[in-house]
């Protein structure tokens, strides 16, 4: 198990801070490091891949004592994609072209930039992935990789996305495999297409639930390809070490469109987490309590929600808020120490193999300066720090006691996630906001009463036979012989 803290997202923190802040964290008992590592950044001239601040910062985290999670960023594109690559923009719902720009949080790099079904983005992604992996795999310190942040491919993109040629194409294809067919198709759904270009892929809420559903559940898939399309080209190169993505909130609690109001989203469009696991090493999520005011059982429950979807695979706490968010000129609640230890040690009963502190300093650019450091200037970086040695004294003192120590309560309660149920909510109101506060009611009484769950997807279901009771929170969609 590793504990560690976010560092560096190009070009913060300057190369002045790095060593002395190692140190510092070391001394505060954590082990490891992460580093954004960002395409845009890397490769800012097509083909000429820079890595000199990465070399330099892994070496000095090594000197250290320091593990290294390296994040690679792909979804973050070079400013010359759209030249080197011609017609790779995304198109939206409407049909425009999308304009692609800075991204709020991040000082370099194009988001959304290209679409990742047109062959030549793929390949410029692949390059840069297996650069990067083919650099660092051998790495003496290496920790693992995030081989995707936040699952996010089209963050600013404004509109619903994406209607290329490349993804219509990967649509209609997906449901000739489905239905084995277009005479089967329109048995299924009682239609006399002609052709599956006659399937306009769904677009907004209140229409035609059918083929909004099936559009939706194409995008989870192709995300979840997506996944595992980094993955297995990461794998190749890097056997070793554990590679997993995260999300910036479990699946179930992926309510789509309000949830971003100047870029909305479909129902699930960043993947299935089950998905997601069953092919990586593992699978994780970011929490910041104190700025989306998330209780213990709001935590706990997101705990549950990862350790559901990875099925014995690793789970990582990816980003647990370090200190006061701040974006913009609005101030969050400071980050007390008694507060976060329990996010850690709720992390740690839950078996989770990465516990990644967003950030170590503060941010120091742009909306999110002067927030989220543990070190950071909200006036209790000092107890966060004293409760952290705590924490690596009693773990290192027991450290036989941890590592024997498996979360063993078999759960006889479970409560079901369903997709179609997202889909269809999304495909009548343009969120999935009924069925995510029916999956967490329920999750968050058991969460309180400390009754052990599991959250069980509706198309794995190899788990039910333990279970006494099984949860259907608001299920709108399942199969004709139940679940
Ligand atoms: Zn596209």
């Amino acid at each position: 198990m590793n504990i560690g803290a976010q560092y560096y997202r190009p070009p913060f923190p300057e190369e002045r801070f790095w060593k002395d802040d190692f140190t510092k964290m070391k001394d505060a008992g954590l082990d490891t490091v992460q580093l954004w590592v960002v395409w845009a950044w890397v490769e800012s001239k097509p083909g000429a891949f820079v890595f000199d601040d990465y070399d330099r910062l892994m070496e000095l985290a090594d000197k250290a004592g320091l593990q290294a999670v390296l994040s690679t960023c792909a979804e973050l594109h070079p400013y010359w994609i759209h030249t080197m690559v011609p017609d790779s923009e995304m198109i939206d719902h409407t049909g425009l072209r999308v304009i692609s720009g800075n991204r709020c949080e991040n000082h370099f790099g194009l988001t959304p930039g290209g679409c990742f079904d047109h062959p030549g983005v793929w390949n410029r992604m692949k390059s840069f992935l297996e650069t990067t992996v083919s650099r660092y795999a051998k790495a003496p310190n290496l920790a693992g990789w995030d081989a995707w942040n936040e699952l996010r491919w089209k963050y600013h993109s404004g509109n619903l996305v994406c209607f290329c040629p490349h993804t219509l194409t990967r649509f209609r294809a997906w449901l000739d495999e489905k239905y084995t067919g277009l005479d089967n198709l329109n048995r299924a759904w009682m239609r006399r297409y002609n052709s599956f270009e006659e399937i306009l892929p769904g677009k907004e809420p209140d229409r035609t639930y059918t083929e909004m559903m099936a559009w939706q559940h194409f995008m989870t898939w192709r995300s979840d390809e997506h996944g595992k399309a980094r993955y297995a080209v990461m794998k190749a190169l890097d056997p070793v070490h554990d590679i997993t993505a995260h999300a910036a909130t479990p699946s179930p609690l992926f309510v789509g469109n309000d949830a971003a109001p100047s870029s909305p989203e479909y129902a699930l469009e960043r993947g299935n987490d089950w998905a997601l696991a069953e092919a990586l090493d593992g699978i994780g999520c970011s929490s910041f309590p104190k700025w989306f005011k998330i209780d213990d059982a709001g935590f706990g429950m997101r705990v549950e929600f990862v350790k559901s979807a990875a099925r014995g695979k690793k789970v990582w706490l990816s980003e647990i808020q370090g200190g006061r968010s701040a974006i913009g000129f609005t101030i969050f609640d400071p980050v007390d120490a008694a507060s976060q230890q329990r996010w850690i040690w709720n992390g740690i009963a839950c078996g989770a193999d990465k516990l990644l502190f967003w950030c170590w300093r503060d941010e120091v650019f742009g909306r999110e300066s002067a927030g989220f450091g543990l070190i950071g200037l909200d006036g209790l970086a000092a107890e966060r720090i004293a409760a952290l040695k705590k924490t690596r004294e009693v773990l290192d003192k027991h450290g036989e006691l941890f590592r024997h120590y498996r979360p063993a309560e078999k759960a006889e309660v479970g409560i079901l996630f369903s997709p179609q149920t997202h889909y269809l909510a999304w495909s009548q109101e343009g969120n999935s906001r009924r069925p995510v506060n029916g999956v967490a009611g329920y999750a968050r009484a058991l969460t309180r009463s400390c009754i052990p769950y599991v959250v069980v997807e509706e198309t794995r279901l190899e788990n039910i036979k333990d279970l006494k009771v099984l949860f259907l929170p608001r299920l709108l969609v399942t199969d004709e012989r139940g679940p």
